[in-house]
């Protein structure tokens, strides 16, 4: 059972897990199946900022229960939410008017795997966590981390606000330090402590820098007869140039609702283009079109995926601490899956930390080790080379790609580089201005109604959530070289160039922090890394139910 302090702002667990996605909830489940095959107790509390678990989810998604099949074997019997089979793929080339299939790689073939919502996977994976006896508190981010002597030692919870749709635990306040042995960090991409952790323990000194996509979903109700439950499709092409890698995915989910979505890589180099308004523009291709315009959009939310893969995995392990999940990096971006490669790092990780806390070790270092010698490792090794080979361009990527992959088998002995998202950009007046058409409010929308569908919500009264460094670089750097491409590329909306009344001189950047949705692009594609996205008070952000 969990300590309380004689100080009332203070808890004490084994272990603390921040983030309740599939990472973290794994690692949860996994943490205390060894103490119960051990015969031993160990509290374990897991922190989640979403107002319950699975409402800051996201994901397409196509699961590979390999690792489930490891954690829980029976997780049929157990009712989990994953009884949609993939049953076919296709990989189709769309021209500004036509489409053509092309062959679909082997990367993107899904016989065996599931379509699920990875939230309710994730609800369902809470639960039975839950029953094992982890402690999940959701609503509460963890803020800060505590370090003593060189070791973690805590994280903070912010000083104020549950959300008012919250009620906080008797014993679990908001403003509390929360201090444990070991803390696994599983925030999913550009995890806002990670990125800390990062910089006070050097962790990317011998690693690529990480790079990111940023993934735009809806979900839609359609019509019947276009409708088949399973099926699986992946675009590539227009509306995109070939420079800029991303593409769109399709899946059928059940009762006639589908999942369309599109990810956009943030390493894009023209500051005009606006990955929201690339996204409208998609549905409205004729290919697209005929599959929605009888249908009706139920949902909307955006989230960022890490792409950097084998070459970009960062140090894991630091005293008093891991990173699992997407907050490590662990995405196989050719599949576009990471569900299944969180969920392993996060039981890797699980049992080293395990036997950590037995021999009362600072740092959990077999977990590196046994990570090196699992499925996970071989995995991402024999895909590193396919997502920077698309810094020649799109036709030049998929040959080699192909070639790498059939002939190859991942196995050439060279390893490329990448650069990081931030420093892409070319100037604005260098750029091919790109117009968009207007949302004609049946296939293509703004992003106020969009944001509605997302069910975003901020307590007002808090601190911005999203800080800047230096407030003049907004305008002296971001405005006059790229023509402020947060206005473009923050999927909600939240920055908007205000010009000034006569008289008060220029513009000014306003922030609309409470239409945040968590994506984390902000803090990702600013040129200067001058935005730093920090959690905000309670449970506030999107509230999705079925992504
Ligand atoms: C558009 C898109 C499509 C995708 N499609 C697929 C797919 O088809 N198949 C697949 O397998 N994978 C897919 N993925 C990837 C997959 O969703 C991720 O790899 C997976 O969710 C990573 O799990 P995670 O637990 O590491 O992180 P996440 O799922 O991101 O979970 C992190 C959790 O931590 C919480 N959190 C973060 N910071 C804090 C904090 N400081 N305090 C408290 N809580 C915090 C977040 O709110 C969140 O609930 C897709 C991703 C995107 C964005
Ligand atoms: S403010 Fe940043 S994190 Fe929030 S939605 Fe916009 S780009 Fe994403």
């Amino acid at each position: 059972m969990p300590m309380i302090s004689t100080e009332r702002d203070s808890m004490h667990f084994d272990v603390i897990i921040v983030g309740a996605g599939p990472a973290g909830l794994s690692a949860a489940i996994r943490l205390k199946q060894c103490a119960k095959e051990t015969n031993r107790e160990i509290s374990v509390c897991v922190l989640e900022k979403g107002s319950e678990v699975g409402a800051h989810i996201l994901s397409g998604a196509v699961f590979e229960t390999r690792a489930l099949d490891e954690l829980i074997p029976d997780w049929q019997s157990r009712e989990a939410p994953i009884t949609l089979k993939a049953n076919d793929d296709h990989f189709v080339y769309l021209t500004k008017k036509g489409h053509f299939q092309l062959p679909t790689p082997p990367t993107m073939k899904n016989h065996e795997n599931y379509i699920i919502s990875l939230a309710n996977l994730c609800r369902w994976l809470g639960k039975q966590a839950e029953e094992l006896g982890v402690e999940i508190y959701a609503g509460f981010p963890a803020q800060d981390v505590i370090i003593d002597n060189g070791r973690v030692v805590g994280v903070s919870t912010p000083d104020m606000g549950v959300d008012k749709h919250h009620q906080p635990l008797p014993q679990f306040q908001p403003g509390m330090n929360l201090y444990a042995k070991q803390i696994l960090f599983a925030e999913g991409s550009r995890g806002s402590l990670t990125r800390k952790l990062t910089d006070i323990f050097d962790l990317r000194k011998n690693a690529q820098p990480q790079t990111y996509g940023l993934g735009l979903k809806e979900i839609w109700q359609v019509d019947s007869e276009l409708y088949k439950a399973g099926s699986v499709w992946h675009t590539i092409g227009w509306p995109l140039e070939n420079d800029t890698y991303g593409g769109s995915f399709i899946y059928h989910l059940e009762d006639n609702k589908i999942a369309i979505g599109f990810v956009i890589g943030l390493d894009y180099s023209n500051p005009w283009l606006d990955p929201f308004a690339e996204f409208q523009r998609f549905k409205t291709h004729p290919f697209i079109r005929q599959l929605l315009e009888k249908g009706e959009r139920l949902n909307y939310g955006a989230k960022s995926l890490v792409e950097g893969g084998f070459q970009s995995i960062p140090q894991l392990t630091f005293p008093g601490g891991v990173l699992i999940g997407d907050c490590a990096g662990f995405l196989n971006v050719p599949k576009i899956k990471g569900s299944h490669t969180a969920m392993k790092s996060a039981m890797v990780a699980a049992d080293a930390i395990f036997k950590a806390i037995i021999d009362d070790q600072a740092e959990a270092i077999e977990y590196t080790e046994n990570l090196k010698k699992s499925w996970l490792w071989e995995e991402l090794h024999a895909v590193r080379n396919i997502r920077p080979s698309f810094h020649w361009g799109l036709w030049p990527a998929l040959l080699y790609s192909a070639i790498d992959q059939f002939l190859f088998k991942g196995k050439l002995p060279w390893t490329f580089k990448h650069r990081a998202d931030h420093t892409t950009l070319k100037r604005a007046a260098d750029s091919k201005r790109i117009e968009y058409p207007k949302p004609d409010g049946k296939l293509s929308f703004d992003r106020s109604s969009s944001l509605y569908l997302s069910g975003t919500f901020h307590e007002e009264n808090q601190p911005c959530h999203l800080q800047l460094k230096d407030s003049d670089i907004p305008i002296t750097y971001n405005l006059t070289e790229f023509e402020a491409p947060e206005q473009r590329y923050c999927p909600a909306g939240v920055y908007e160039i205000i010009q000034n009344p006569e008289g008060l001189g220029g513009a000014r950047l306003q922030i609309n922090a409470q239409n945040c949705l968590h994506c984390k692009t902000c803090d990702i594609k600013d040129p200067q890394q001058n935005i730093v996205w920090t959690t905000p008070e309670g449970g506030g952000g999107p509230r999705y139910s079925d992504m």
